[in-house]
């Protein structure tokens, strides 16, 4: 990783512009995509950490998970399901990490709520300062 995404980690912010996921929902920047319906998108991450690493969002553009409101309870369940689903479509039979980075201490790069779905290898644990 990781000093790169720590480093855009410290200037990243919410913006009033569109994200660049949304930009990857509207077609607009092309994406390997996974899974899509009417409030989630799933797409291959650029910089993959592992064999399988991939993204789901909601099509909402929420900014992080500190930002979510009590309204988005039912979508934020939804965004579990999916990550399930197209973990067991891409084949991570073995198990899988899901990680939610928020703010800068928690390296967020992209203000656009994500679940990274990690897996195709053995991961270990605790992921000490990284
Ligand atoms: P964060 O650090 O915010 O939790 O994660 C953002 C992730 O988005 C990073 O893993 C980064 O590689 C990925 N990413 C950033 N820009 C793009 C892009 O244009 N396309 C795809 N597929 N992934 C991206």
């Amino acid at each position: 990783m990781a000093e790169n995404e720590q480093a855009k980690a410290q200037t990243a912010s919410p913006s009033a512009e569109e994200s660049i996921f949304t930009k990857i929902i509207n077609g607009q920047i092309p994406c390997k995509k996974v899974y899509e319906d009417d409030q989630a998108f799933a797409f291959h991450d650029i910089n993959a950490t592992a064999p399988v690493h991939f993204l789901v969002v909601p099509k909402k553009p929420i900014t992080q998970l500190s930002a979510v409101d009590p309204s988005d309870e039912q979508l934020l369940g939804h965004l579990m399901l999916v990550a399930s689903k197209c973990a067991k479509q891409e084949g991570l039979d073995e198990g899988y990490r899901v990680v939610v980075n928020d703010g800068k201490h928690g390296c967020q790069s992209v203000y656009h709520l994500h679940l990274h779905v990690i897996g195709g290898k053995q991961l270990g644990w605790p992921p000490t300062g990284n």
